[in-house]
């Protein structure tokens, strides 16, 4: 429950219906909202669903626009506010993700590519090479954290450990086991 209207309560169903209907374009922030996430894993016991679903189920023809992440990266959001309300919606790609975060992998832009080319692998956290057979989901992964990182700069996921793709419409089902090779 999400507000109380007259003495009823609303969901966050009924909130994304009611609002949805009426706003002039609708920015879904994290994977939940964009995809499903985690909640929506099998068996999805809360029957979760992407705003797009709902939208789709009734109607609703209000534009969205995804900025996955879990978390999203703070920057993704600002950054598509900013956008939206100085220059209109931005350009997407085919998951309705803005092409200016999401716009080529992980993979092809990360420092441990040499490593990859020159099968150079790690097999352990903290050795020297590409995570690819720890789990490394950078090569199916859209988003620009490696430029981008957290924190201030100070970090990012496969410098510590792996992407684990989360900003992917197919996580978390497919993209499981995370700490297992599953592509390369
Ligand atoms: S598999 Fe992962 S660690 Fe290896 S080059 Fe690709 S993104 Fe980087
Ligand atoms: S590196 Fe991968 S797992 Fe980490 S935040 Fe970026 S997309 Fe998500």
């Amino acid at each position: 429950m999400v507000g109380e209207r007259q003495g009823h309560e609303i969901s966050m169903l009924d909130a994304t219906i009611d609002m949805g209907k009426k706003a002039a374009a609708t920015l879904a922030f994290g994977t939940c909202a964009s995809f499903g996430g985690i909640p929506a894993a099998k068996p999805n016991p809360t029957g979760a669903k992407p705003v797009t679903a709902i939208f789709e189920e009734n109607g609703i023809k209000t534009p969205v626009v995804n900025v996955p992440g879990c978390p999203p990266h703070p920057d993704w959001m600002v950054g598509t506010i900013a956008y939206a309300l100085t220059k209109g919606l931005p350009p997407v790609d085919e998951y309705r993700r803005p092409s200016l975060f999401f716009g080529s992998t992980i993979h092809d832009n990360c420092p441990y590519l040499k490593y990859y080319e020159e099968g150079k692998f790690a097999r352990s956290y903290g050795e020297e090479g590409c995570r690819l057979k720890l789990g490394c989901k950078g090569p199916e992964t859209y988003a620009d954290c490696w430029q981008r990182q957290w924190n201030n700069k100070v970090n990012w996921c496969v410098r510590n450990a792996i992407c684990i793709g989360c900003v992917q419409p197919n996580f978390w089902d497919e993209m499981a086991p995370l700490y297992e090779q599953t592509t390369g």
